[in-house]
């Protein structure tokens, strides 16, 4: 890889946070609870990552997997006008899949480095990459097998990212981690999931929380070159801002 391009976000705060913005060439996880804005910061970095270079962006189209149908054109539509980009044009620049189970998942990722080395891709977003992971490998004694398929997929999300030069940013949700002592459940810390595969296969790991009406929180929670620390941001009508 020639170069490390930094995509921003839509807010100036976060992509402070983060050194510049969400790198190329690793893996990015944005965990936390419902609603607090994994999609939204997804659906910024699909119209933000064909951007020129000197505008925050990384000059390629995105790849977008979509594991629970919460993909929005519309806010695509409404995240390109304020950057005065053509809403046809930046639709056009994201190939968007529905996966329906994990197997499927692994499948797209698996094709998709012949579409890489066709044209140009900046970002594969996989939203979410644990849900059906979960419900898949749901039962008592299941663990192992879903870790281990975790991490197949994970390993092929890595392989891109480095390949292609792309930023590959994958959601995860979020649950309440149980107290061994009392075997009682807590309300936080809240866990993302995955275990330790999840927590060693990623390279950045950012926690979302809610703030004070539609402000969120975004704090590093994992990363080999960013300090623990947190940013302020809001989600607006035209996506991620300060
Ligand atoms: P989940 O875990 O359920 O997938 P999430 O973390 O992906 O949740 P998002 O869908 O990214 O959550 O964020 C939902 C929040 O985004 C809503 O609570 C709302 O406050 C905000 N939001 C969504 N669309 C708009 C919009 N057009 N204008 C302003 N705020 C919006
Ligand atoms: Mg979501």
């Amino acid at each position: 890889r020639s170069q490390l391009v930094q995509i921003r976000t839509g807010s100036a705060a976060l992509d402070r946070l983060l050194g510049g913005g969400i790198e190329t060439g690793a893996i990015t996880e944005v965990y936390g609870e419902f609603r607090t804005g994994k999609t939204q910061v997804c659906h910024n970095l699909a119209v933000m990552c064909q951007l020129p270079i000197d505008m925050g962006g990384a000059e390629g189209k995105c790849m977008w997997i979509d594991t629970e149908g919460t993909f929005r054109p519309e806010r695509l539509l409404a995240i390109a006008q304020r950057f005065n980009l053509s809403g046809e044009h930046v639709l056009e620049n994201v190939a968007v899949a529905r996966a329906f189970n994990s197997e499927h998942m692994q499948a797209l990722i698996t094709r998709a480095g012949a579409m890489m080395s066709e044209s140009r891709y900046a970002v594969l977003i996989v939203d979410c990459a644990t849900s059906h992971f979960r419900t898949e490998y749901a039962g008592r004694g299941e663990l192992a097998a879903r870790q281990c398929a975790l991490a197949k997929f994970l390993r092929t999300l890595a392989k891109l990212a480095d390949e292609f030069g792309i930023a590959v940013v994958i959601t995860n949700q979020v649950v309440a981690s149980v107290d061994g002592g009392a075997g009682m459940f807590q309300a936080d810390p809240k866990k993302p999931i995955g275990g330790n595969i999840m927590a060693h296969m990623t390279t950045t790991r950012l926690y979302l929380k809610k703030g004070k009406g539609e402000t969120r929180i975004c704090k590093v929670h994992h990363s080999p070159n960013l300090p623990e620390s947190e940013a302020t941001f809001a989600i607006t009508n035209q996506g991620i801002d300060d």
